[in-house]
């Protein structure tokens, strides 16, 4: 065999479905010259019927649909294939078979969807939309798909420290609850319809009571309903607040102080000193103000600063 014509073997065999072997031929759409068509030509003559499983010998009808599946280079692949209805004795009718390397759309390939999910992992659905010149409800419904896909695959959550927090969906204060399992690194619930107590015990009450029983830490901002629903459902977890929410509550006290200090004050001078000191006072203290020393700490900077 010569090399050129195993690697066009070779090709063919990463097109090759059960049951079917892709045409020698490589056929261009006329108004597409980024589009191959490979014909898929039918090895066996019995199939199933899509519904219930049930072999048939025969076929009532059939009709060629053009499938997407993976690109070669950059040219996009499409599979011409005779797609079948069969008469099902089981069901009682006229049934389309089963094909299973078809995506749940079926015109599209099982890996191609997968491959369309896996790129909206890192860009927006408008751009793999683009990129791969599809519809972009057919990427959204892909990139669905594929989320659900990997839920099946990491099975049923069963956190020991979670984290809590809100997102917002749309301007006006519209928002959902979003829990992550901390130790993995994923986000393992999103709902309620708010940011509510009751919307907080949906995850709970998901969750269960004996999953609940096993969350030892619940991270979270001051939102109060956050709290009250984890020590209902889960009174045994710690609850620890993030330091970037604890931080700045400490902040606005503090600045509620500098306020009322500066309006007590009537000297100028006093006023002076405080007036333009909001960021001191947050400040670490064993940090000198670089711009009044003129000294830079050890450390602090990799680069020259210029002032
Ligand atoms: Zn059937």
């Amino acid at each position: 065999m010569t090399k050129l014509r195993q690697a066009s073997e070779e090709l063919r065999d990463a097109y090759r479905y059960p049951g079917f072997v892709p045409s020698r031929t490589i056929e261009r759409l006329v108004d597409d010259p980024s589009a191959i068509v490979l014909a898929l030509q039918r090895r066996e003559k019995k199939t199933a019927c899509g519904v219930c499983g049930w072999v048939a010998r025969r076929w009532y009808d059939r009709r060629q649909r053009l499938v997407r599946d993976l690109p070669c280079g950059d040219l996009r692949v499409l599979l011409a294939v005779d797609v079948r209805r069969v008469r099902c004795a089981a069901c009682g009718g006229v049934k389309q078979e089963r094909l299973p390397w078809l995506a749940e759309n079926p015109h599209y390939t099982r890996r191609f969807a997968r491959y369309v999910g896996k790129l909206c992992r890192g860009s927006s659905l408008t751009e793999v939309a683009a990129d791969l010149r599809l519809d972009w409800h057919a990427v959204k419904a892909m990139d669905m798909a594929y989320m659900q896909e990997q839920l099946e695959r990491a099975g049923p959550p069963a956190p020991r420290v979670i984290g809590i927090d809100e997102i917002s969906i749309r301007k006006g204060h519209v928002y959902r609850i979003i829990v992550s399992d901390l130790e993995v690194g994923r986000p393992i619930w999103f709902g309620g319809v708010d940011r509510s107590d009751a919307s907080m015990a949906q995850f709970y009450t998901e969750l269960g009571p004996t999953r609940c029983q096993a969350v030892e830490v619940a991270v979270m901002d001051m939102w109060r309903a956050f709290r009250t629903a984890t020590e209902r459902h889960a009174p045994q977890a710690a609850i620890l607040y993030d330091k970037f929410h604890v931080l700045r509550q400490l902040g606005e006290a503090m600045d509620q102080v500098r306020k009322a200090e500066y309006k007590r004050l009537t000297d100028r001078d006093e006023r002076q000193f405080i007036k333009g000191q909001k960021y001191v006072l947050l400040s670490h203290g064993n940090v000198p103000r670089l711009v009044e020393s003129r000294v830079v700490p050890q450390g602090c900077c990799s680069r020259s600063i210029e002032w």
